[in-house]
């Protein structure tokens, strides 16, 4: 059976790893239906739009997509294709694997993390009210009348919104995620003891959750104990979920933990969609060269290959790609000892080498 799947090459160096990854998916043996769409600089050039409405259209028929990075136009008032996409097809879960590999350069050498941030409320919810406008004023002397905090009108406010469905759903994901996937631990992060109705009602909604799973433990940390944590020990922990800023700023830090961003996958997930792609951008000044690594979205088309319910073969491509930085041969110049390594291979030739272990 061949799955039909969305796939975005996205800009910069965006098709040159799809098409690696398009190559290594093929080599697993699973069989695919691509309905290829383009989206970002090509169709900002020729159509005005960086996410034409066709792209979303054939995600809602094919429920699943592969996509590159896609540039953001600065300075054009177009909102990111990324942040659209997400919001459009309420793909309300992100999910960061950190994963350290032997091969891969870095302090650590026993993570195995799962970070599941909210992708819909939160800071990013977009309420915000800008200093010196009438909305801003009306808001500023209502907080006055209805709380104890008197504030300065010279200030601009951004609302944390955080719901009960919201909330539930994102931790329910956690504890489901565990089991799936045979995972021990789920851990809470917030900071309920300062945003104690916020944070509070996330903390408590996971509390809530975390009982209908009583085969997987759970624990809850407050958001800077748990930098602290992570950076000292971070094989203590499995599968973290987080509100939406605390998520985007412990993905990176997780990812920092394992060498980097070109090996560091992601996954969109909503209750109907889901959309597979590296965290990395579109590294536009190497663009065209072979240079850039394509694992990060290979390791993404395996998370791809899992949600498919392929598990054999995605098993089979992370190891692939496993012993391939391990082996430290055919890798590009940032899993290098140094970037300007000439023993550096380029985007293709890191594609041919995993199909050759896939074979
Ligand atoms: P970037 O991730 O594209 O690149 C930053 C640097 O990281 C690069 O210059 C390169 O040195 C390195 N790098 C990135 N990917 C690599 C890879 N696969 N292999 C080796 N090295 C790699 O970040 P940026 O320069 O901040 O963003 C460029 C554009 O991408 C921006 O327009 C941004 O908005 C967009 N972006 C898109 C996505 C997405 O599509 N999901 C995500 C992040 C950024």
């Amino acid at each position: 059976m061949a799955y039909a799947v969305t796939l975005i090459p996205g800009d910069g160096t965006g098709p040159e790893i799809t098409e690696a990854t398009r190559r290594v998916l093929e080599a697993t043996g699973v069989g695919f239906d691509w309905h290829v769409h383009e989206a970002g600089q090509v169709t900002l050039e020729r159509e005005g739009t960086i996410l034409p409405p066709r792209v979303l259209d054939s995600i809602r028929a094919t429920g699943v997509a592969l996509k590159g990075p896609i540039t953001t136009p600065i300075g054009r008032g177009l909102r990111s294709a990324n942040v659209t996409l997400r919001k459009t097809l309420d793909l309300y879960a992100n999910i960061r694997p950190a994963k350290s590999f032997p091969g891969l350069r870095s302090r650590y050498h026993n993570v195995d993390l799962i970070i599941i941030r909210e992708n819909t409320e939160d800071l990013y919810a977009g309420i915000e009210f800008q200093r010196g406008t009438p909305d801003m004023d009306e808001l500023v002397a209502w907080i006055d009348e209805h709380s104890h905090v008197k504030l300065d009108r010279d200030a601009a406010i951004s609302i944390k919104y955080i719901s009960v469905a919201a909330s539930r759903r994102i931790v329910r994901f956690a504890f489901d995620y565990a089991v799936a996937n045979k995972r021990r631990k789920v851990t809470a992060v917030h900071k309920a003891n300062i945003m104690r109705y916020s944070d509070g009602l996330f903390l408590q909604m996971a509390q809530e959750v975390a009982r209908e799973y009583p085969q997987i433990a759970f624990e809850d940390r407050i958001v800077d104990n748990m930098c602290m944590q992570l950076v000292q020990k971070p094989e203590l922990y499995d599968v973290l979920v987080l509100p939406n800023l605390y998520g985007d700023i412990l993905s990176d830090l997780s990812a920092g933990l394992i060498g980097g961003l070109g090996v560091a996958p992601g996954a969109n997930i909503g209750e109907r969609y889901a959309v597979f792609e590296p965290v990395h951008g579109s590294a536009p000044k190497y663009a065209g060269q072979n240079k850039v690594n394509p694992m990060a979205m290979m390791f993404s088309g395996a998370l791809m290959l899992r949600h498919l319910g392929e598990r054999a073969a995605a098993e089979k491509l992370e190891a692939a790609l496993a012993a391939t930085i391990a082996e430290g041969k055919f890798v590009t110049y940032d899993l290098k000892p140094s970037p300007d390594d000439k023993s550096a291979v380029g985007t293709s030739q890191v594609a041919d080498a995993v199909i050759t272990r896939l074979g």
